[in-house]
């Protein structure tokens, strides 16, 4: 990274084309904008989506935040969650902590809110200079000397200098240049179904959790929602493709490992079998050899998802796009520009990643044993952090320096 006092960014009006409109998406839109690049985005859905399960943005990410201008809404939408209690099978508390025991969030300066809040403050910051285009999908991309040339879904084409995949776990622009998805997953073996049920449940900003070894159900009530958020996750092998598009195999599933837990359980799968908005998928990192080839690149999940064990993905995301868009600038060649990219981020990505081993130990313990060496190791660390809270937070979300991008400015 260059630390020059001032740096003109090297844009000269390049033409970026990035699929998925989400967080990296917008976020590196944002940011290419702003130093000069003219930015088509394109998203599958009808529209940026709003609501959804809850995101945190910490350390590195949060200085980013702070140079995009969202510091006070992104405080005015945090949920402030303040508990998450750890329960057996049968409902009986075991251990309550604040959140960040678990996270090693900082409290006072990382948020947490809900996805949909996020997108939609980022479709906000460039829906008037960036070009967005709904209900589109990349059907195609040929790069030529000068330039990627996409045909889209719609039957329409066009031309761009640089290609972005900002499309998520799944996405489809790896899967177009790069090769299938199975080629770069670290799948755990574990699933998760997700559904919002009213919050009859007398909680807010807090989460409760029961377990049994590597079995996993919680309810989490963001703020003083009237809806909670219920997660079932068990283990399991690899999904076929058939598995993944098939909800009466996943309904199932969830309700046959769960069939015989007590407490709110027996309710909740009575809503899972008719939840109409069941999210299911499979708990994965994405690990890339390189985030680049040629004229297209990745950023977000798409490159680097973490998996939400380790609860960093959305702040790689937004300091992934943040990376890559001032590389962008910096360097008038883009293969010098994702080189830049990569060796600045990988190490950050590396380290978060690392995060999943401890997720899984003290989220889905995977023996009875486990479970209470995670009540006990809590309960130590409760009482350490009521006597004196740690303001730092985990090293691996703020390792990155990011002041040498301070000094570029628009060309
Ligand atoms: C249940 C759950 C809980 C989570 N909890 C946390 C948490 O606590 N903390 C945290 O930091 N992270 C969490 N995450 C992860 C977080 O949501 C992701 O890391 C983050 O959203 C990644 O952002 P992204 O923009 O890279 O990708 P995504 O948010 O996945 O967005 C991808 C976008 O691309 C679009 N798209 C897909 N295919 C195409 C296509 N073919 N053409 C065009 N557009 C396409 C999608 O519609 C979407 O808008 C959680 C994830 C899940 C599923």
């Amino acid at each position: 990274m260059s630390t020059a006092l001032s740096q003109k960014s090297h844009a000269n009006g390049r033409s970026v084309l990035i699929s998925g409109a989400s967080i990296a998406g917008p976020a590196l839109a944002y940011w290419l904008h702003r130093y000069g690049f003219a930015v088509t985005i394109i998203e599958r859905a009808g529209a940026v989506r709003g609501g959804g399960y809850p995101i945190d943005l910490r350390g590195n990410a949060m200085e980013v935040a702070d140079r995009m201008g969202l510091s006070a809404p992104l405080e005015e939408a945090h949920i402030d969650s303040r508990l998450v209690t750890f329960v057996d099978d049968s409902g009986k508390p075991m251990v309550s902590v604040r959140p960040e025991v678990i996270t090693g969030g900082r409290i006072g300066r990382d948020v947490e809110l809900p996805r949909g809040r996020l997108t939609t403050l980022l479709y906000e910051l460039t829906r008037n200079t960036v070009s967005y285009r709904f209900n589109s999908s990349i059907a195609a991309l040929t790069e030529t000397e000068h330039g990627v040339d996409v045909s889209f879904d719609d039957g329409t084409h066009g031309r761009f200098d640089l290609v972005i995949g900002a499309d998520g776990l799944h996405s489809n622009t790896r899967k177009l240049v790069f090769g299938p998805e199975h080629l770069f997953d670290r799948n755990i073996g574990f699933c998760f179904a997700g559904f919002e049920l009213p919050n009859t449940f007398g909680i807010s900003h807090e989460g409760v959790i029961a377990n049994r070894p590597g079995q996993m159900v919680t309810l989490y009530a963001p703020g003083n929602s009237e809806r909670v958020h219920v997660f079932f996750n068990l283990a399991h092998p690899p999904l076929t493709s058939e598995q993944g598009r098939d909800q009466v195999y996943q309904r199932k599933l969830v309700t046959e490992a769960f069939a015989d837990w007590g407490w709110l359980v027996p309710d909740l799968l009575r809503a899972l079998a008719v939840a109409d908005d069941l999210y299911f998928d499979e708990i994965k990192q994405i690990k890339m050899p390189q985030y680049s080839q040629g004229r297209i690149a990745l950023v977000g999940d798409a490159a680097y998802a973490p998996s939400f064990l380790t609860g960093t993905g959305t702040s790689l995301g937004l300091v992934g796009a943040y990376v890559l868009a001032s590389e962008l600038a910096l360097h008038a060649d883009h293969g010098a520009a994702f080189a830049a990219y990569e060796r600045v981020v990988r190490p950050f990505v590396a380290a978060n990643h690392g995060i999943l081993e401890e997720g899984l130990a003290s989220i889905i313990p995977l023996t009875h044993e486990a479970i209470d060496q995670r009540n006990r190791a809590l309960t130590t660390a409760a009482a350490t952090s009521a006597e004196a809270p740690s303001a730092a937070g985990r090293i691996e979300h703020s390792m990155l320096d990011l002041s040498g991008y301070l000094s570029i400015s628009a060309q």
